[in-house]
Parts: structure tokens; sequence; C-alpha cells
């Protein structure tokens, strides 16, 4: 039995129970019940030990994981030095209803944002304008409002704050789901002629396939207004309906040839699951090499032979496409778990994964924990992607996870990117796992031409253009032929920054030591943060000139400037401003597809798009984030360089355009030239110097606090207490790259070590003790970051 806040289990007399690990009870602890997950089978008291407190009930609910799970969350605690509970709690629970329901209710005042410093102004704003007065508390986690206020523990210190201030209450209650077979509520075309054009566009998505999921609905991007409506009115049918394993229907594979370089890769595949011992392979393939259709090969294989998949894949690419290239080969056998399904259909996918009546799950990356026997393959596309690397506690990587729970049960993983990570390129380099090359397009188009643009050059000493003559002169072109156009951006908002051009003074965060954002549109200054917001002053507040002028470029500003340009283009914005709700994704690339000529935004459009009559993408500025504080910095440039090129010209021939202040940079001049390995290997050999990741291993130990000096001097004692530790070195304690956030301080130490083992066991039984004992600093570690 495990509680979360300390890390020992705590035992119980099991009584005559029959309790199985990940059985859930109530127990009492202190004067509180509270409800448990056995964690270790139960065994004969010794005579001689003490009387135990018995179990007060198997609650009787579904088991909350297995004997496979739980050896992965303890993979996980042990790996990413967090409590088990935190492991099991965030990940291997993550799809199964919370048994305890959390409600908050607030009070019928909001408070006084002066009393509260430390809970972003948004979240008051929510609670109290957006939301009902009682609200559950996984509802207010996951609300994309409050997402956007702070990460999950951010706001679970937030609520803290507000409960103890008594501006909210938060009561407990057992819940006992439903334990029956698996449903999906599902759309079907009724009698009634749909009227009004989101009705129309619902009933022909509808009809498209004669019924589907509503939650694949939502997240095609039909509101749950919209859905109610064409319900009630008769324009569809919504029922209930129970997914039969007996009904499976057979698979379908996609019905082109393999190319050449597809075959290849399947056969190797299909080699080392027919070894049945774990085996690790990486396929780098370019955008457009077809690697979906080598996974769905590889997955009719396994599921032939009796066995099940799992293929995890970026949240962002969650869409109805991706959905339906499993579902159309796999129907009702695969489980796709995205953000759009209530609690409710989570888990009871999540069940029917226990029941045995799915054989392949899709989903982001927790799926990787999903409850399925017999895994013979775990595929992880785009696995270079850094959202697999969850950024609060427990922070794990889904690929280790991923690599663990197959080394552990003799499966095969599948690695694919266009851009692998350095890491595992260096990996495959030196043979320690196999690598599998597609070098063409399934299409058979080359790869868009790309040219560098010097900005410099173009520009002068005008810095406020944003399109230099050749991409002016490539959208228009596309205009004229009614093709479309990606411009990738990589901030959101007008300007990147405000600056006075008298003094030079940039406005500030108060509570962050960054750079507030312009956002042209709302006149406002904002922190992309913590969403501290302002006015622009009239004038600057260093020097009382009325001389603050925007640079750089964001999001807002292209798409101003595009409009200005050219007034007859259709131009869709995409970035995390228009992306707060789900659905929201797939109903701005629909409106793309449908009549746009020109999509601008941030990260997520170089990511997965794939529309045929797209001919020109381009950078608009790729030198933000080249020169970031991160050792990563360059890779990450690289990667968003090249998947971006790789949305242009996948039917009929394209190219791309990178405008840069840096047209030397490595990254960017292997990027232009397709040159994957020349750039992983001068890379890795740079990393290598500076003993970096791959060549050791890094682990951050944040130090966080109110108190700057407390804080740094914390920082320098945890580096007193980890020093000469063998074969590695403990470097700083230096500010995190963003030295305040939500006003509070951080330093942080940057350990890097060929030991890893030796240094987390150091960590555990140095520092913890001595940051539990301080209640005036945090410790925040973050292991592989
Ligand atoms: P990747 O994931 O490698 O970028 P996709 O799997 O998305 O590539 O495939 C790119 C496009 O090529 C898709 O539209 C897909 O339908 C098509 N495609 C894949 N394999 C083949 C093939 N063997 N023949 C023809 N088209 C193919
Ligand atoms: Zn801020």
């Amino acid at each position: 039995m495990r509680t979360s806040r300390f890390d020992l289990p705590l035992s119980y007399d099991a009584g005559d129970l029959g309790l199985r690990v990940g059985d859930v009870v109530r127990v009492s602890l202190g004067k509180r019940d509270v409800v448990g997950y056995i964690v270790s089978a139960p065994r004969q008291q010794l005579s001689g030990e003490r009387q135990l407190k018995p179990v007060l009930e198997h609650l009787d609910v579904p088991r909350a994981f297995d004997e496979e799970a739980l050896h992965l969350a303890k993979f996980v605690a042990d790996r990413y030095i967090c409590t088990l509970g935190e492991a099991l709690g965030a990940a291997v629970l993550a799809g199964a209803v919370p048994h305890v329901r959390e409600t908050l209710h607030r009070s019928p005042e909001p408070p006084d944002p002066e009393r509260f410093s430390g809970v972003p102004q948004r979240l008051i704003e929510l609670i109290w304008r957006d939301l009902p007065p009682e609200t559950p508390l996984p509802q207010l986690l996951r609300h994309p409002e409050a997402r956007r206020a702070g990460d999950r523990a951010t706001l679970l210190r937030a609520i803290q704050q507000l409960v103890r201030g008594g501006a909210l209450r938060r009561t407990r209650e057992f819940v006992k789901p439903r334990t029956s077979e698996y449903r999906v509520r599902t759309l079907s075309l009724g009698s009634a002629a749909a009227t009004g054009k989101k009705a129309r566009a619902l009933a022909e998505f509808v009809a498209e396939t004669g019924s589907v999921p509503r939650a694949d609905a939502l997240l095609a991007g039909f509101s749950q207004a919209v859905i109610r409506r064409a319900v009630t009115l008769g324009v569809l049918i919504e029922e209930e309906l129970a997914v039969r394993r007996s009904e499976s229907p057979p698979i379908q594979l996609p019905d082109f040839e393999s190319t050449p370089e597809q075959r290849v890769a399947i056969d190797r595949i299909a080699a080392s699951l027919d070894a049945h011992t774990y085996d690790e392979l990486l396929v780098h393939g370019v955008t457009g090499s077809g690697k979906t259709f080598v996974y769905i090969d590889a997955i009719a294989r396994v599921l032939r032979g009796g066995g099940r998949a799992i293929v995890l894949v970026p949240e962002i690419s969650l869409t109805p496409q991706t959905a339906q290239r499993f579902e159309s080969a796999f129907g009702n056998r695969v489980a796709v778990l995205h953000s759009a399904l209530s609690e409710r259909e989570r888990f009871d996918a999540w069940q029917a994964c226990v029941a045995g009546d799915i054989d392949v799950v899709v989903g982001a990356r927790s799926a990787v924990f999903a409850p399925l026997e017999n895994v013979k393959l775990l595929v992880v596309d785009e696995s270079h992607e850094s959202s697999y690397k969850q950024d609060t506690v427990p922070r794990y990587h889904a690929v280790a996870v991923a690599r663990e729970r197959m080394r552990a049960t003799g499966g095969v993983l599948v690695l694919g990117s266009a851009t692998p990570s350095v890491e595992s390129y260096a990996a495959a380099r030196a043979g320690r796992i196999a690598l599998i090359e597609m070098h063409e397009r399934a299409t058979r188009l080359p790869l868009p031409a790309v040219r560098i643009v010097d900005l410099a050059e173009e520009f002068g000493a005008d810095r406020h253009r944003v399109f230099s003559t050749p991409l002016l002169q490539g959208i228009r072109e596309r205009l004229g032929r009614r093709e479309k156009t990606v411009l990738f951006v990589n901030r959101r908002g007008s300007g990147a920054f405000v600056l006075c051009r008298s003094c030079g003074e940039v406005p500030r965060c108060p509570r962050c030591t960054v750079s507030l954002a312009a956002h042209g549109g709302e006149k406002l200054l904002r922190c992309h943060y913590c969403d501290f917001q302002m006015r622009v002053p009239e004038v600057c507040t260093n020097c009382g000139a009325p001389d603050l002028h925007e640079y750089g470029v964001g999001t807002e500003r292209v798409v101003e400037e595009v409009r200005s340009l050219f007034p007859q283009a259709h131009v869709v914005r995409m970035d995390s401003d228009t992306t707060t709700h789900v659905g929201d994704h797939a109903r701005i690339l629909t409106e793309f597809a449908e009549r746009g000529d020109v999509l601008v935004g941030t990260q997520m459009v170089a990511k997965g798009l794939d529309f045929p009559t797209v001919t020109l993408a381009a950078v608009v500025a790729a030198d933000i984030g080249l020169n970031a504080p991160d050792f990563r910095g360059s890779e990450r440039s690289f990667s968003v360089i090249a998947q971006l090129c790789g949305r242009s010209g996948r039917a009929r021939a394209g190219e791309a355009i990178v405008q840069t202040f840096s047209p030397e940079h490595p990254a960017i001049v292997a990027a232009a030239a397709h040159d994957y390995e020349g750039f992983a290997n001068a890379e890795l050999e740079q990393r290598a110097a500076a003993g970096f990741p791959p060549s050791r291993r890094l682990v951050y130990l944040g130090v966080i606090s109110r108190d700057q000096k407390l804080a740094l001097s914390t920082a320098r004692k945890y580096a007193g207490l980890l020093n000469s530790i063998e074969g590695t070195d403990v470097l700083g304690p230096a500010p995190y790259p963003i030295a305040r956030l939500n006003r509070e301080w951080r330093y942080r130490l940057a350990i890097l070590t060929l030991k890893p083992a030796l240094v987390r066991a150091a960590i555990r039984e140095r520092v913890i003790p001595v940051a539990h004992a301080d209640t005036h600093t945090r410790l925040a570690i973050n292991v592989d970051p």
C-alpha cells in the first residue's frame, strides 16, 4: 500500500480479501480514510511483527494496474527520481477514472489578487468568471485556459493557496465507475435535413463513414453545442454502441504497392518480430517516405501472430486523419486515445484494453502505459519530438519507458522520424540499434529545393520588413496558381518584443525575467510564461520618450502583413492563441485545406501536415532558437526547418525558403541541403567535445524559491553535497534560462555524468532528505532533459 506524500509503502492487514497488485482499497491513515493501491502481493505476517491496521474495504472498482504497469512505474520512479506514487498517479492511472472525485467549490466573490500573489490572474478569472460554481478538479486541470496559466504542479499549488485562504473549498468523494462492456457514443445520420453551414458540415462528416464516435467529431473541430443541436433536431442520432471483439473486422491494408524502400523496412522489422526477442530499430525516413504504411504492415503481422501493438504519436498529430489511417486498417480493434475523449470514454477505452477487447492502441505520450497484454510491437512515430518528455513530475521520456517495456517483455521497439534525435542516431551509428533508411518519398517526388535568404543583405538597415523579395514573389506565384503556402514563425503575438529607441529599454514581466511579447491586435504586452498582461505604455517607463517600437515578428504581425500585401488571399493562423480548445487544430486545418491560401503558425505547422497543394513552405525568421541557451537549440532548429520543408511538394513539385540573419549557421545549411547525416555527425562531435549528451548523461537539479539569495545558497549547498562522484562533473549553480518565473527565483545545477546510477543514488540519499526539511525552497529534478 502506498501514499504519495512519503515514498514509503505502508503495510495493512489484508484479512481474507484476496487482494492482488493494483487493487484499490480504503484504509485509515491517521485520522482520515484514504484510497490506496496495492503495490505488492500479500504475504504471511511473521510472528513478532507489530499488529497492523486492517484494510477497511476492497473498493468495487476495476484494478488500477497490473504487474507490468507496476514494473514500468517502478522504472519511472527510479530513473526519474520521483516517488512511486507520483509515477503511478500521473502515468499508469492516466487512463483510469480517478477513484476519488475531487470537486472545487468557489466562494461567491472572486478573491483579491493581491492576497494571492502566487496565483495566476488567468486562473482566478477562469474559476470566477467562466466556470460554474462547482468544478471537478480534473476538469479544471485539463481546461485549456488553466493549462496556459501554468503546468499541473503550478496549478495545484495555486489551488492549494486558494483553498488555504478560504477562496475555494475542496471536497472529496468516492466514486464507483461503471464496469461494463466497452461502449462508444456514436453519431449516425437521422432523418431530418441539416440546415445551417455548421450542421451541414457535421452531417457530411458523419455521412462519409456512416457513423463516427462522438469524440472524433469533437476532435475534428465540431463543438459540443453544434453536435447537441444536430441531435435535438434529428439531423443526427446519438447512441451508445457496445464494441465487441467478436465483430472484429478483417485487417484491411492500404491498397497501394509498397515502394522498394518500404519493402526493405517491412522485411527488416518482420525479421525482428519473428525472432521474438527484444530489439530496437530506428526508421530514418525522409518526410513523405511512407513510414505509416510500414508501421501498419508491422502491426498487421503482429496481430496475425496473436500479439498486440501500441503506436505513440505526438499529441498534435492525433487528428481524425491519423485515427482514420489506423482505423481503416484495423477497424474497431483500435482504440485511439486523444484529448477529446471524455473522462468516461477514456476510462472505458482503458478498461476495454484490460478486458482484451483492443489489439492496437494509438495515443500520445501516456499511451505508452496502455494496459494491453502481450504487446509485441511498440512504435514511436516522430520519435524526436520533445513532447514525448513530460515536463511535470514524473518527468519521464516516453521513448525510455517504451524501451523498458519492450526490454522487459521481449518485444520490438520501432522509432520513426525524418530527423531522429542525435541520441538515437548515435546509438544506430554505434550499432546498438538497427538503422533503416528511407531516402525517397513514396510519391517519388523529390524533396523541395530549399533557398536560404540572407536577411541582412535583403533588408539592410530597414528592420521593419517581414518578407524578402524572393519570398514575396513565391507567395504571389502560389496565389496565381491556386497553390498553398505555409509560413512558420517562431513567436506568437504581433512582435517579438517592444524596445525604446531612445534608451534601449525593453519592458519586462514584473514576475519573470523575460521580455513581454507584443500583441498588436489587443494593444497588449503579454508574458508568455505567466500570462501577466499590461497595455503598451504610451511612453518609455525608463526614459519617458514616446519612442517604443515593436521589433521582431510574431504570427499576428505576419498575418497582417500578408493581408495588407495580398488582400485577395485567404489567410489562416495557427498558434497556441487560436488552438485553445480540443478540435481547434483540426478545424483550422480543414479551413486551410478547403479555402486557405496561406497558413501562418508556430511549430505546429511544421508537424506532419500532408496537403497536396502546398508547394511553398517558408521560415520567416530562423534565428530565434538557434542561439537558445539550451544544448539542443541547434538540433531543434535543424529539425523544425527540415520538417517544415517537408510540408512542401508532397504531391506536386515544391520549394522552400529559409529567411535568416545567420545564413551560414551549420543547422540551417544542413537543413537546406537535406543533409541529416552531415548535421548529426557535426552535432555529435560538438556535444562530445563539450561533454554533453549523448557522450555523458545530464541531470538538472533546480532550486526554486521566492528568496533569491536562499535559492542560490541552497543550490550551492547541494553542489557541495554532490561533489566527488566518480565520472561526474557538477556545473553551476546558474540561473535557469528564465531566471525568475511567477515571482520565484530559479537556479540549477547541471550534472554531467558517466555514472547516472551513482548520481541518482547520491541525489536520493544526500539531497532529497535535506530538501524535504526545507520549506522555503523547492527542488526540481529533471533527469535526461
Ligand atoms: P511519412 O510519415 O513518412 O512522412 P506518410 O506515411 O504520411 O509519410 O506517407 C506520405 C504519403 O505517401 C501519404 O499520402 C501516403 O498515403 C502516401 N504513400 C505511402 N506509401 C505509398 C505507396 N507505397 N505508394 C503510393 N503512395 C504512398
Ligand atoms: Zn511573467
